[in-house]
């Protein structure tokens, strides 16, 4: 789950970041409101939820997510908002929003929100996902594999919930470094097969002819059911 924070406010930005990168996210951080304007318009695909900010020094969120609503952009976007611009609350439900939460906040009614939003019908996503013998609980972060439980890092979690999104489906390289790395990630793209690697070692037990995870030779990997 990759989440692009909109705030110009650093500390509460970093906090924020540092608090979702703890529960899996994969975040990104941009202060400044045309770059985020951009990059929801670009990037709409690779990310699964927006937090931005109201208030911004150059053009404010809402007009935002306006402009990314009306270019078509269904990513859910949650308003962060101080409690003396509570009055704008009307505009930014109109605006497209999905959610609003009001600063200061607690990080654990913060992630109550991303979840309920996450959980909306439109994308249904489901508690549990699983292939063969293999299950990942997206609400208690865990893995089992015949029943028997395994212990992912972060970054193979990340990944391996990306799979089974996308089950008996060629994923490209790029389409992985993107959602399970940030932007700023200053590492080489062969951290994606170390990662595999570990991955495999953990899950991959089937028969050789049978694998789970498979290389797609010049595109990227896929998990086969
Ligand atoms: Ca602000």
């Amino acid at each position: 789950m990759r989440i692009l924070i909109v705030e110009d406010e650093a500390k509460l930005a970093e906090a924020v970041k540092k608090g979702l990168e703890l529960k899996g996210f994969t975040v990104d951080w941009l202060a400044d409101g045309e770059k985020a304007r951009t990059r929801i318009l670009l990037y709409k695909n690779e990310y699964d939820l927006v937090l931005l900010d109201l208030m911004l020094p150059d053009v404010d969120g809402a007009t935002i997510c306006r402009d990314a609503r009306e270019a078509g952009v269904m990513t859910p976007i949650i308003m962060l908002t101080a409690r003396d611009e509570i009055e704008y609350k009307v505009d930014l439900l109109n605006s497209g929003a999905d959610d609003y939460i009001t600063k200061p906040f607690a990080f654990d009614e913060l992630i109550a929100r991303i979840q309920a939003v996450l959980r909306r019908p439109s994308d249904a996503l489901p508690g549990t996902l699983s292939i063969r013998d293999i299950e990942l609980d997206t609400g208690k972060h865990t893995v089992t594999k015949g029943g028997q439980p395994i212990s992912l890092t972060l970054k193979e979690f990340s990944l391996l919930e990306l799979f089974l999104r996308h089950p008996n489906e060629a994923l490209p390289r790029e389409q992985i470094l993107d959602h399970v790395w940030s932007f700023d990630f200053p590492g080489f793209s062969n951290v994606l097969d170390v990662h595999m690697k570990n991955l495999r070692k953990k899950l991959d037990t089937y028969e050789e002819s049978d694998p789970l995870f498979e290389t797609i030779r010049g595109v990227g990997y896929r998990i086969n059911g």
